[in-house]
């Protein structure tokens, strides 16, 4: 199996309901190494990024608003890059399916994701559906500089901005 990174984002609902130590409990059966994590607060357009393949849904902006944490009250994710052999595949099978109430019983969505009165796939736990997709979303959420690998090609860019610092 070829080595992989795949994004991995502990949704607002896995926050809400104190799932991160399980969910990452969960991950470490697949013996990857987690190659970089931080806590997000997801803007619309990120979200609308991220989530670009379903814009044509009825219930796009119902999944955009879940992202952000407006249904929780937690406006934030936990974003993770796992890496190793078979990344996207493994994490992808712990995840289970998209649907909850199909889910594998014993995945992660099966485990603690619900289907809510609006319809809304409440499934915990974002993975990257393939490699491909890893690529796109690692480099959406994710700097070079934060991860702690080389995953893909970088350039140099020489910007003046202000940022802050301690003071
Ligand atoms: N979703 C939903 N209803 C659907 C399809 C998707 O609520 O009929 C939500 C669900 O939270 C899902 C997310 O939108 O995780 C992204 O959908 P996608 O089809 O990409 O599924 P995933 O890759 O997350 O399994
Ligand atoms: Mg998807």
């Amino acid at each position: 199996m070829a080595m992989e990174a795949t994004l991995i984002l502990i949704k607002p609902d896995g926050l809400k309901k104190s799932l991160t130590g399980n969910i990452l409990t969960r991950l470490s059966e697949t013996k990857l190494e987690i190659v970089a994590a931080k806590m997000v607060r997801v803007s619309h357009a990120l979200a609308a990024v991220h989530y670009q393949h379903l814009k044509e849904k009825p219930f796009f902006e119902d999944v955009l608003q879940y992202l952000m944490g407006e249904y929780h009250d937690r406006r934030k994710v936990m974003a993770l890059v796992y890496y190793g052999e078979g990344a996207a595949v493994k994490c992808r099978a712990l995840a289970g399916a998209t649907n909850p109430e199909e889910a594998d019983p014993v995945s992660i969505r099966g485990s603690y994701g619900r289907i809510t009165t609006r319809g809304v796939y409440e499934n915990c736990i974002h993975v990257s559906a393939n490699v491909a997709d890893a690529d796109r979303e690692i480099k959406l959420w994710f700097q070079p500089d934060e991860i702690i690998v080389d995953l893909y090609p970088t350039q140099i860019v020489v910007e003046t901005v202000e940022k802050r610092s301690w003071t």
